[in-house]
């Protein structure tokens, strides 16, 4: 079982992507803290110690027609998510301005709902072309389910990567969503690549799957040459269907992390959503495979303080471009 680690590592490095099999066996690996370290040299060698940061602005916020079970968004469930159509342009400036100046490469604008009208990416055209215009930042999306043509709108906007998480394998996806489906995403997805734009998806973690399940998921970013992929831990919120569920445990999400890493080599393992409730844990997520993080607050749950993110990092080892 020692050389399952060493044997892995070198065919990686050879080239020989892990199979299913293999990650299981990995899963089981009996001496957690060797995975776990394996995968930090994994993320070494193929992405180097440079750290990816990048930020979100909600855009639209809530009284969303679909029925995710994990979101607090969803006009389905009774929460104190805020619900607004458009943020004022004003307050996404100032998010844009100090998001800039805290060293993040990339900024999304993330609308709640199924999807946007053209009519109301237009409207969205104005933020981008002012965040454009004072910051250097890279420009993302994440709005739903895309068609050509809005996905044209966004690459004539400037905005270079598309954000649609598949949220959980596809085998267990009805469990957490009914009225899109697991395809419709991934058709999304590739909406956006053929429209030009880098893509961005992953998951929640922490809704009642398993490790295989997690498996799944990680091949199944592999198989769609995803290279920017975000691991949310589910934040239980009440009012959502998913309030009543126990937080993974540290173990458990550090080797998931590991897992992603050993099964997707060269992408940027991004923490999202939720890892602020695991304290100061939370810097350990980046000695076990992950190299970039979601910076400032998420949708509904607030982040970590940003100074606080750099100064740990620094420390870790981890090199930032500031801009
Ligand atoms: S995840 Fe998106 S589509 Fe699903 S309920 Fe929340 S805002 Fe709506």
């Amino acid at each position: 079982m020692a050389d399952l680690l060493r044997e892995t590592f070198s065919q990686i490095t050879e080239g020989t992507a892990v199979n299913r099999e293999t990650a299981l066996r990995l899963a089981r690996y009996p001496d957690q803290q060797k995975f776990w370290s394996a995968a930090d040299r994994l993320r070494r060698r193929f992405m180097g110690d440079h750290f990816h940061l990048c930020a979100i602005i909600n855009a639209r916020s809530g009284g969303c027609t679909e029925d995710c079970r994990f979101c607090a968004q969803s006009a389905r469930h009774r929460t104190d998510a805020p619900v607004y159509a458009m943020i004022d342009a004003e307050e996404a400036m100032r998010i844009a301005r100090s998001i800039a100046a805290s060293g993040a490469d990339r900024l999304s604008l993330v609308t709640s709902g199924r999807s946007v009208r053209k009519a109301e990416l237009h409207q969205f055209a104005t933020i981008y072309e002012q965040i454009r215009h004072e910051t250097k930042l890279d420009l993302c999306a994440s709005m739903g389910l895309l068609d050509q043509e809005n996905a044209a709108l966004l690459t004539a906007m400037g905005v270079s990567r598309y954000h649609c998480n598949l949220e959980s394998c596809a085998a267990r996806f009805t469990e957490f969503c009914t009225t899109h489906t697991w395809q419709e995403k991934v058709d999304t997805l590739k909406t956006a690549a053929a429209a030009g734009m880098s893509l961005c998806s992953g998951g929640i973690i922490g809704m009642g799957e398993s490790m295989e399940d997690r498996i799944d998921l990680a091949l199944e970013l592999r198989g769609l040459g995803i290279r920017s992929i975000p691991i949310n831990i589910l934040t239980p919120i009440a009012g959502t269907p998913l309030d009543n569920l126990t937080p993974l445990p540290l173990p458990e999400i550090l080797s998931t992390i590991a897992l992603f890493r050993f099964i997707n080599p060269e992408a940027v393992l991004r923490m999202a959503g939720g890892r602020q409730q695991l304290g100061q844990d939370q810097y350990r997520c980046f000695a076990a495979g992950a190299n970039g993080a979601i910076v400032g607050n998420y949708l509904t749950t607030a982040g970590s303080p940003v100074a606080e993110d750099l100064s740990r990092l620094r420390e870790m080892g981890f090199l930032f471009q500031m801009r």
